[in-house]
């Protein structure tokens, strides 16, 4: 509860609007307490005094009474029937949307067609019908506005429980035997929540406004009993002559509903497991970098990183995700990046377009040199020009990548004309569909118009290289874009990859796990392991003699084919916290070779035949 309290209090806004809530509730909270004037008491010798006047801090109302008690126990009113209604409507709504969404068919059928028919008539409607039906009175009136609030709640959320009961975390449920009900409460249900909450964030403000318009119209709350609604209403008629009558429930009202906004939408923010810093998680278009006006070293080649270090600030932890890492890519060079999971590839390779999520990541220094330029410095615009077009990149899940309600056309034609605006349609239609073809797309026209669910991973994956190469790019950057394909998809999307680096001179940087993928495809290899670089050079020597005996366990865990020998070959421990990084070598937890000097202080590069490694007990001596 503490936790969540600091999460929502590190968003201001939220905790403005928490604040002002807390101040409006103790103080109607408190009007029974508080030395007020009795608020239903006349005095027509008193009436229509201004602020100030009398011994009245807010002034009266038409028959005299104090404005600021009434105001008190009106919010009081108002605020519980608000409340009330919300909780009422975002209940039975819920429950109806979730039943709905998550058995489907005729139950789905009966139920939303009853919420259809409830929409169809204009809910302000609705509820005056209603409270005329069950006769004025406060109530009624509550009745009545949660009532019609409840179509609000089933929709909404029968469309996230459809949405939530296709997931593979619901099947992997019913396979272990849950039952439906426990499955819709322990499985959906905490799903549903951060969304319900921020629905009746929403809905509380208006339902007080709903039930404030029900007793404006003299059908809620029944004289002498004040809420804000009727005591708006009776100030109608002084609205010119005197209108502090007016002002003062009206400015109520709104506090009330900025208020609730505003907190609502901190406590959704806080409630929800993937923003759980609250609103300050919400990435920026470009990382960012703690780096200065760093100039980077001058270079021949296409890309050189120099001493690259991000890291990620979650709560008081510091993960150092690529540490000092610096590396070049040459005009038409493939360059591959390998390490197990968390080593540290993928934010590398994001770093270089300052594409790692920020916050909670920051580019503590280091410079991208790319034509004598820092891309970790440049102005925003300017990246974006870069992005996409000179360094482009190919990630690892088609399917997400691409978006789902989008033609592939459509898609091809967005990234063409983002940066180059001067092609013609029909001139962007035709370049697109030569790339297609380009990467073995045998039907371009079909593929053309149709949705990227309709068609399979690997032609998918074609349609992101296509995509990838649509500006000309001199880089591009593929991370992992294999790993979701079987392995003939994953043979003919590196042939094609192979092919139009050669063609186009292009330069890769291919990041994988894999060094059997490695091989077939890089020039170069970096190794990277718990954040840093271990090995680097040439693959086919590294192949032949690893000398990082981290590289020569990755090689190791290649499977060979028809080799009843080689058993299936894994590292034996776990690569440490990247926010608890040990002194001395971060591979010496699971090293055959470790000795003492390995505990101790930074272990050193040594070079040697165009290689380099981070050990001080390479494999077979030296490299
Ligand atoms: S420095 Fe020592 S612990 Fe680290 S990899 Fe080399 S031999 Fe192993």
């Amino acid at each position: 509860m503490i936790n969540f309290l600091k999460i929502v209090a590190k968003n201001r806004l939220a905790a403005f609007g928490g604040i002002l809530l807390l101040i409006i509730l103790t103080l109607s909270i408190l009007a029974p307490i508080l030395p007020l004037k009795e608020p239903n008491i006349t005095n027509t010798a008193d009436r229509f005094m201004v602020p100030f006047e009398g011994g009245h801090i807010l002034g009266t109302d038409h028959l005299g009474r104090d404005l600021l008690s009434r105001l008190l126990w009106g919010t009081q009113l108002s605020l519980a029937v608000g409340f009330a209604a919300a909780f009422i409507a975002a209940t039975f709504g819920s429950i109806l949307g979730a039943i709905a969404g998550f058995y489907g068919q005729k139950t789905d059928n009966i139920i939303m067609r009853f919420i259809d028919m409830l929409m169809a008539f204009p809910y302000i409607l609705l509820a005056l019908a209603i409270v005329a039906a069950l006769g004025p009175g406060l109530f009624n009136a509550l009745i009545a506005v949660a009532l019609v609030n409840i179509p609000f709640f089933a929709r909404n959320i029968r469309g996230v429980t459809v949405t939530l009961a296709n997931k593979e975390f619901i099947e992997a449920a019913r396979l272990s035997g849950m039952s439906n009900l426990r499955i819709l409460i322990v499985e959906i249900f905490p799903n549903l929540l951060p969304m319900i909450v921020i629905a009746m964030s929403t809905t509380v403000g208006w339902m007080i406004l709903e039930t404030a318009g029900l007793s404006f119209l003299g059908l809620g709350s029944q004289p002498p009993q004040a809420d804000l609604g009727s005591m708006l209403g009776e100030a109608r008629s002084a609205l010119i002559t005197n209108p502090h009558t007016s002002f003062v429930p009206g400015i109520m009202i709104f506090c009330i509903v900025i208020g609730i906004n505003l907190f609502g939408d901190g406590v959704r923010d806080a409630l929800d497991p993937r923003l759980k810093k609250g609103s300050l998680i919400r990435p920026l278009p470009q990382t960012i970098y703690e780096g200065g006006d760093t100039q980077p070293t001058p270079s021949t080649k296409l890309l050189s990183v120099q001493n690259l270090s991000t890291q990620f600030h979650v709560n008081q932890d510091v993960y150092q995700s690529s540490n000092d890492v610096s590396f070049e890519i040459q005009e038409g060079e493939c360059l591959g990046l390998i390490g197990e999971s968390g080593s540290g590839k993928s934010v590398t390779a994001l770093s270089v377009t300052s594409l790692v999520a920020s916050p909670p990541g920051v580019i503590k220094k280091g410079s991208v040199n790319y034509k004598n330029e820092n891309l970790l410095a440049l102005p925003y615009e300017k990246l974006r020009s870069i992005r996409g077009n000179k360094i482009s990149y190919i990630f690892q899940d088609p399917l997400t990548t691409l978006h789902p309600l989008h033609t592939i056309g459509d898609q091809l034609l967005e990234a063409l004309q983002a940066h180059d605006s001067k092609l013609s349609i029909s001139e962007s239609i035709s370049k697109s569909k030569d790339l297609l073809k380009s990467v073995q797309i045998p039907n371009p026209d079909n593929v053309w118009d149709v949705y990227p669910h309709q068609l399979s991973g690997g032609m998918r994956q074609r349609v992101c290289i296509a995509m990838a190469l649509i500006n000309n790019p001199e880089l591009i950057i593929a991370d992992e874009p294999t790993t979701a394909l079987d392995v003939t998809v994953q043979a003919q999307i590196l042939n094609i990859l192979n092919s139009l680096r050669k063609e186009r001179k292009l330069s890769i940087l291919f990041i994988s796990h894999d060094f059997g993928v490695i091989s077939q495809l890089c020039d170069r290899v970096i190794v990277m392991y718990a954040g840093s670089i271990v090995e680097e050079g040439p693959v086919k020597n590294i192949i032949q003699q690893a000398a990082h005996p981290y590289t020569s366990e990755l090689i190791k865990c290649v499977p060979q084919l028809g080799n009843k020998e080689h058993a299936l070959h894994s590292i034996p421990g776990n690569p440490p916290s990247l926010n608890q990084l040990p002194e001395g070598c971060a591979f010496a937890n699971r090293c055959q070779y470790k000795q003492d000097q390995c505990l101790k202080g930074s272990v050193p590069v040594s070079s040697k035949d165009n290689r380099s490694y981070k050990c001080f007990y390479p494999v077979g001596g030296t490299a």
